[in-house]
C-alpha cells in the first residue's frame, strides 16, 4: 500500500501562475516543476522507476538540481526512494483513489454549504474566472494544466469563502493529488469517450448560482454529485487498467 503524501502544503501567498514573471527560477525549481508535471500528467506512469541519469538527459539539466528536486518530491509525497535504484513514482491503487474521493466528498460539499451566501465580489470574480476557459488567467497555459488549475482555484475559492483557511489548504492539497489521478484516468479513457476536461465548467455554473443565492443545500448537493461522477469514471478506468499498472 502506498504512503500518503507526508506534507501538507504551505498556504500559498501568491497563487498567480505564469502571469507573474518575477524572480528567475532556479535550476532546482525548474527540475522540480518538470518532474512534477511528468508525474501529474501520467507521463511517468504510477509505480514506474525514474533515475537521475534519465531525468538529467531528458531535461538537459545536471544531476545536482535533479537530485535536490527528487528529494523534495519524496518529501511532498509524489515519489518513493528505492535504495540504490532511484525513485519510484507513487503507485496508484483503487483503494487510494477511493480514499481520495472519500475525503473530498467529506470536505468539499461541506465547504460549499458553508460558503453559500458568503461570496464577496472578489471571490465571485475569481470563481467566474475559473468557470471561463477563455479567461486571461488561463491563457498561455497548456489546456490540461489550465483546466486543473482553474478547477482547483474554483474549489479552493469556495473553501476559503466558507471561512476556514485550514479547509481551504486541505482542499488545495486534495486537488493536487486528484490531478494526477484524473489526468491518468482521462489519458487512459477509451477514445470513444470524451475527456474528463472537455466539459470545462462541469457544473460549476450551477454551483456558483446556488452559492450566490445563498442556497447552501443545493450547493452542497451539486458539489457531491460532481465528485460522485468523477469518482465513477476514475474507478472504472482504474479497474480496466489495473493489470497494466506496475503496482
Ligand atoms: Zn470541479
Amino acid at each position: 500500500m502506498s504512503k500518503e503524501p507526508k506534507k501538507m502544503p504551505k498556504p500559498k501567498g501568491q497563487q498567480k501562475k505564469p502571469a507573474a514573471k518575477a524572480a528567475p527560477r532556479s535550476l532546482k525549481d525548474e527540475a522540480y516543476d518538470h518532474i512534477l508535471e511528468g508525474v501529474r500528467s501520467g507521463k511517468f506512469l504510477p509505480g514506474t522507476m525514474i533515475t537521475e541519469g534519465q531525468l538529467s538527459t531528458k531535461y538537459g539539466l545536471s544531476k545536482a538540481p535533479i537530485r535536490t528536486a527528487l528529494t523534495r518530491l519524496v518529501q511532498d509525497g509524489w515519489l518513493e526512494p528505492v535504495s540504490r535504484r532511484g525513485h519510484r513514482v507513487k503507485p496508484l491503487t483503487i483503494a487510494d483513489a477511493r480514499d481520495l474521493f472519500m475525503t473530498r466528498k467529506l470536505v468539499e460539499p461541506f465547504t460549499a454549504r458553508m460558503a453559500a451566501g458568503r461570496i464577496d465580489p472578489a471571490t465571485q470574480e475569481l470563481l467566474e474566472a475559473a468557470c471561463d476557459p477563455d479567461h486571461e488567467n488561463w491563457q498561455g497555459m497548456d489546456p490540461e494544466p489550465a483546466f486543473f488549475a482553474a478547477n482547483k482555484e474554483f474549489h479552493v475559492g469556495i473553501a476559503k469563502a466558507s471561512g476556514s483557511i485550514r479547509l481551504a489548504d486541505i482542499v488545495g492539497f486534495l486537488h493536487d493529488e486528484a490531478e494526477r489521478v484524473l489526468r491518468y484516468a482521462a489519458q487512459q479513457h477509451g477514445s470513444a469517450e470524451p475527456n474528463l476536461y472537455d466539459d470545462w465548467a462541469h457544473g460549476h455554473d450551477e454551483i456558483l448560482d446556488a452559492l450566490m443565492t445563498g442556497d447552501g443545500k443545493t450547493a452542497e448537493r451539486l458539489a457531491r454529485t460532481g465528485l460522485e461522477k468523477s469518482e465513477r469514471i476514475v474507478i472504472e478506468v482504474l479497474r480496466e487498467k489495473a493489470e497494466q499498472l506496475p503496482i
